[in-house]
């Protein structure tokens, strides 16, 4: 039985008062992690204050990007050892800001995940389409193409252990939802592909996630598809309330 799991990721939100602020709010109102983990992804600077506040508690930490190299001459890049060292449990890779804004690429997204795993920290890996690819109708292909570059050389035990995101470029931020059955095929394609790849037990532990305007409203209605394991929520995780909300969706 794969565990459901609802993420939010900041963005460049928050500074670490906001962050400790937010986790006082919030952590004895989460479910058991064995019920629905939750986990919050937040900025680089804001992570040691995520992780001093959320101790004890069911809230697990992520952060949202990381460099593929430990350390060395690679001046304002962030490193996966130390994240381990700090207490991290995940790190976002391959979101589609990442891939347009700051033009990450497949094999960079892949070098990031080995590198990750190297150090014990498990990448949330991101895919998803942009309208013009779904449009032309060619989203599944796009998003298997991404899937295959971002996994290239890892185990079938790691590919097991770490979580997918599905997240349609036109859904994010613009309140446009996929729809539930949108969703699902796509994260039913992701986990048929995995099988390929790999084998039925892989794809059957790999947790997959929607991202795209998940907001409470809509969390339960995702979450019932059986292909969706979780959510990766961005603007509706940001208040308290909002992301108690989507976290005890089950409730
Ligand atoms: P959104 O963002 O929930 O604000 O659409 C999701 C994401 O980008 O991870």
């Amino acid at each position: 039985m794969r565990t459901p799991i609802i993420a939010g990721n900041w963005k460049l939100h928050n500074n670490p008062e906001q962050t400790t602020a937010f986790v006082e709010a919030v952590k004895a109102k989460l479910p058991k992690n064995t019920k629905v983990e939750t986990v919050i992804a937040a900025p680089a600077v804001d992570l040691d204050a995520l992780r001093k506040a959320a101790k004890g508690s069911e809230l697990h930490i992520a952060a949202e990007n990381c460099y593929f190299e430990d350390e060395g001459a690679f001046t304002g890049e962030t490193s996966p050892k130390v994240l381990k060292e700090m207490g991290i449990d995940y790190c976002i890779i391959g979101h589609s800001e990442r891939r347009d804004y700051f033009h990450e690429t497949d094999e960079d997204i892949n070098k990031k995940a080995k590198a990750l795993f190297a150090n014990g920290v498990l990448p949330i890996i991101c895919c998803g389409e942009s309208l013009e690819v779904r449009e032309a109708n060619k989203q599944n292909e796009w998003v298997v193409g991404q899937i295959k570059k971002a996994l290239e050389g890892l185990s079938s035990e790691q590919v097991a252990k770490l979580v997918i995101a599905y997240e349609p470029i036109w859904a994010i931020g613009t309140g446009k939802t996929a729809t539930s059955d949108q969703a699902e095929e796509m994260c039913k394609t992701i986990r048929e592909t995995i099988k390929d790849l790999y084998d039925e037990t892989t794809a059957e532990n790999v947790r997959i996630q929607y991202g795209g305007s998940v907001k409470p409203a809509n969390v339960k209605e995702l979450m019932a598809k059986p292909n969706i394991d979780g959510g990766l929520v961005g603007g509706a995780s940001l208040e308290p309330d909002s992301y108690l909300a989507l976290a005890n969706y089950q409730d």
